[in-house]
């Protein structure tokens, strides 16, 4: 069976790993931010994910997994500096 999106959201699994098997490239997708139906499966939101390394030629994606996504709300979104030794 695979997992709808409602339910990976539900899980507070949003975050889509998918692997380009062309050019071994892997990407994150923001379930919460594709416009599909949640009770459209995640194997199919795959199918329509293009590599943009690979373009419309790209063969189909593989679905690595789900994960939790870090939780951008507190960070506000922003990229968090880098710890660097001070003195
Ligand atoms: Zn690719």
């Amino acid at each position: 069976m695979s997992p709808l999106i409602r339910g990976a959201l539900i899980a507070g699994m949003p975050g889509l790993e998918v692997l380009c098997p062309a050019c071994q490239t892997v990407g994150a997708v923001d379930l919460r931010r594709v416009d599909r139906h949640p009770e459209g499966a995640v194997a199919a939101l795959v199918l329509g994910l293009t590599c943009a390394r690979c373009g419309p030629a790209a063969p189909m994606p593989r679905l690595l997994g789900l994960h939790a996504l870090p939780s951008a709300r507190r960070s506000g979104g922003g990229l968090r500096e880098p710890s660097a030794p001070v003195g």
